[in-house]
């Protein structure tokens, strides 16, 4: 029959099979949206649940299942869904564990996205969505009621910085039946053990410090509890949830070097942040390990490191025009959202706007430290503020 092919059959059943034996440190990329079963009991006993074999491309191959597995051990979790973007990893979360008469809490800070979900589910879909302050704590228990099925939380909020007292959050949200789900991007799963401390569910943009490529949009999430991870993939499946196997393989490229980059982050941005603060134009340095950030005291207990991300807030006196102005004399720096790549990249934000009952009146600048030499970087952010005298 070999011989026999035509030209046409040919070219769709090759008989050519790499030799055995290949080994190199990579994963291999699977692409595949047909899956083959190998006879028919096989395809009528097929299970796209448990990931013990392979069903079709949209449930995953072996490269999609190996980024699975390895970003749950880095969380120390046990089951992983990839999303094609962090927001849609929200989504899923959102979409599986919510319906009409549930009740949800997000904290004020949250990734505005976020936000902006929890209200359209308010608008369109019959959820109840209600922000609190994100120091809350323990308080939280007060606004737990009997249909709240989940509170989000941010630690920290990736704008204003407060970092919250996620266990105290855990432990009101257990007592009440409620799941706490945690956005952990900002630590990376690095600096902030959340299984350990009492959550849920951990959601990850990879899209920043697991990709670290500024070229890659993807999202996580991992739970330890298998039901919990069931109804997870249940959303996955319904929604038709599948990323690129291009892509998920960036990501697994990128996580050999993450702690290293991580740190090179932590180091380069806290020695930035301190040289702002002695800075006279700048009020505060929002920075979690920082004695002036709010929740500092919970990053201290709870928290191993930091990464790149903060925030200052420049002297009231400067006008928002003003520090337009900075922002565009970087040069270094570029303007842009995101975080995590080589870059360092900086962001106006207009947080009065963004947050009821914010206090101050001075305006808010986001930085993300990249991977310059920070010195570097000083040095442009001392000519960038030369701006604000003439
Ligand atoms: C970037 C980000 C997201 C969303 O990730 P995308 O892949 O851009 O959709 C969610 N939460 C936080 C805190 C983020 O920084």
């Amino acid at each position: 029959m070999t011989d026999k092919k035509s030209f046409q059959t040919a070219l769709i059943h090759s008989d050519y099979a790499p030799p055995d034996g290949f080994a190199a440190f990579p994963a291999a990329i699977h692409h595949a949206s047909t899956v083959l079963f190998k006879n028919v009991a096989a395809m009528r006993s097929r299970n796209w649940q448990d990931k013990t074999a392979y069903t079709y491309g949209l449930h995953g191959t072996p490269t999609t299942f190996t980024l699975e597995a390895r970003l749950a051990q880095i969380e120390d979790g046990k089951h992983c869904l990839l999303a094609p973007s962090g927001l849609a990893a929200i989504a899923m979360i959102d979409f599986a564990l919510l319906k009409s008469g549930d009740d949800v809490l997000i904290p004020e800070n949250a990734y505005n996205p976020n936000r902006e979900l929890g209200n359209w589910l308010t608008r369109d879909f019959g959820i109840a969505v209600r922000f609190y302050d994100p120091l809350i704590g323990a308080g939280i228990a007060d606004l737990i009621r009997p249909n709240t099925r989940l509170i989000w939380t941010e630690a920290p909020g990736s704008v204003s910085m407060e970092v919250p007292d996620i266990p105290a959050i855990c432990r009101a949200a257990h007592d009440k039946g409620a799941l706490v789900a945690i956005d952990n991007t900002w630590s990376a799963g690095i600096a902030f053990r959340a299984f350990e401390h009492g959550v849920d569910i951990v959601m990850q943009a990879l899209t920043k410090y697991q990709s670290g490529g500024s070229d890659v949009l993807m999202g996580a999430v991992i739970t330890r509890d298998q039901a919990l991870n069931h109804r997870i993939e249940l959303a996955h499946m319904r929604l038709g949830f599948g990323v690129s196997v291009e892509d998920a393989y960036l990501v697994l490229r990128g996580l050999p070097t993450m702690k290293l980059r991580f740190d090179a982050h932590d180091a380069g941005a806290r020695k930035v942040a301190t040289w702002l603060k002695g800075r006279p134009e700048i009020a505060t340095v929002l920075h979690p390990a920082f004695p002036d950030c709010p929740g500092h005291d919970h990053w201290k207990r709870d928290f191993s490191g930091a990464g790149g991300l903060f925030s200052v807030l420049f002297g009231e006196r400067y006008s928002e025009a003003q520090t337009d102005r900075f922002i565009d004399h970087l040069k270094l720096f570029k303007i842009g959202f995101s975080w995590g790549g080589a870059n360092s990249l900086c962001v106006p934000y207009r947080i009065q706007a963004m947050r009821n009952g914010w206090s101050g009146q001075g305006q808010l600048v986001r930085f993300n430290i990249g991977l310059e030499d920070p010195l570097d970087l000083i040095g442009d952010i001392e000519q960038a503020l030369a701006v604000l005298q003439s």
